[in-house]
C-alpha cells in the first residue's frame, strides 16, 4: 500500500478534528492537528508575556522560535517544548488570539515545516485551513468540511463548557466569526477550498455519514 495523505480543511468548528479523528482510528493513521500546533505557539506567547490584549512581539516571538519545539505525542496529543498541553490550547484565551498569530507568514513557514516533516512518515489524517492548497497540495484524498454558523458555535460551545470554560454562547459566536473573517482575508494562506476537495457538509450529514462518505472515497485508494 502506498503512502496516504488525508487532508480535511475547513472552518473552525465545522467538525474537522472529529472526522479526522475518526477516520485515523478506523485505518489506524495518525491525527495530526494543524490548529493545535498554531495554538501551541499562541499558548507560548501568551505564556511569555509577549502576547496580550494591549501587545503583540511579533519580533521577540520570532526570535524565540529556535527554541520552540511543537510535536504531538504518541496519543496525538500536542505538546510544547515536550510538555502536554492539550487543555492549554483549548481556551478561550488561545481562541482570542490564534489567528493574529496565524497570519504572520514567518509563523506559517515554521509550521508548514513542522507539518511537512510530520508528514513524512506517511499515512496521516491532518486538518487545518491550508493543508490541501499549501502543505500537501498533492495529497491522496482532500476533504473541505462546511458547517452553519448555528452548528458550529453550538459545537464549540459545548467544548467549552465540558471543558469547564466560563463562556456564553455570544462569545463564542462572536470568536468563531472574528476567525472566519481572519483565517479568510489573510494575504499568507487563506481558508479556501483546496484544488480537487471533496465539499462535504456537517449539516447533512453529521459524524456518521460524514465518516460513511469518507471512509468510501478513501477505500478507493486503498484497493
Ligand atoms: O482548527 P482550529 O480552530 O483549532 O485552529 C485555530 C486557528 O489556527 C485558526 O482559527 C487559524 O487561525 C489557525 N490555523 C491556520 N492554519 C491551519 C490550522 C489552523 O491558520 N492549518
Amino acid at each position: 500500500m502506498d503512502s496516504i495523505i488525508i487532508t480535511i480543511d475547513g472552518a473552525s468548528s465545522t467538525g474537522k478534528s472529529s472526522l479526522a479523528k475518526a477516520i485515523a482510528k478506523h485505518y489506524d493513521f495518525k491525527h495530526i492537528d494543524s490548529g493545535a500546533m498554531y495554538r501551541a505557539l499562541t499558548f507560548y506567547a501568551q505564556d511569555h508575556n509577549l502576547l496580550d490584549d494591549h501587545k503583540f512581539d511579533v519580533d521577540t516571538l520570532i526570535d524565540h522560535l529556535p527554541t520552540i519545539d511543537i510535536d504531538f505525542t504518541n496519543a496525538d496529543e500536542i505538546t510544547l517544548n515536550g510538555k502536554i498541553i492539550e487543555d492549554q490550547v483549548r481556551s478561550m484565551e488561545v481562541s482570542n488570539k490564534v489567528s493574529l498569530v496565524a497570519k504572520e507568514p514567518l509563523f506559517r513557514q515554521f509550521m508548514v515545516a513542522k507539518q511537512r516533516q510530520l508528514g513524512e512518515i506517511g499515512n496521516v489524517v491532518m486538518d487545518g485551513r491550508d493543508i490541501g492548497s499549501v502543505v500537501f497540495p498533492n495529497a491522496t484524498i482532500k476533504f473541505f468540511l462546511e458547517a452553519s454558523m448555528e452548528v458550529r458555535v453550538n459545537r464549540r460551545y459545548a467544548e467549552l463548557i465540558e471543558k469547564g470554560e466560563q463562556v456564553s454562547v455570544k462569545e463564542v459566536q462572536a470568536n468563531i466569526a472574528k476567525r472566519d473573517h481572519i483565517d479568510s482575508n489573510r494575504d499568507d494562506s487563506p481558508l479556501i477550498i483546496p484544488e480537487n476537495a471533496i465539499v462535504l457538509s456537517n449539516d447533512k450529514e453529521g459524524l456518521t455519514g460524514l465518516f460513511n462518505i469518507a471512509t468510501a472515497e478513501i477505500d478507493k485508494h486503498l484497493r
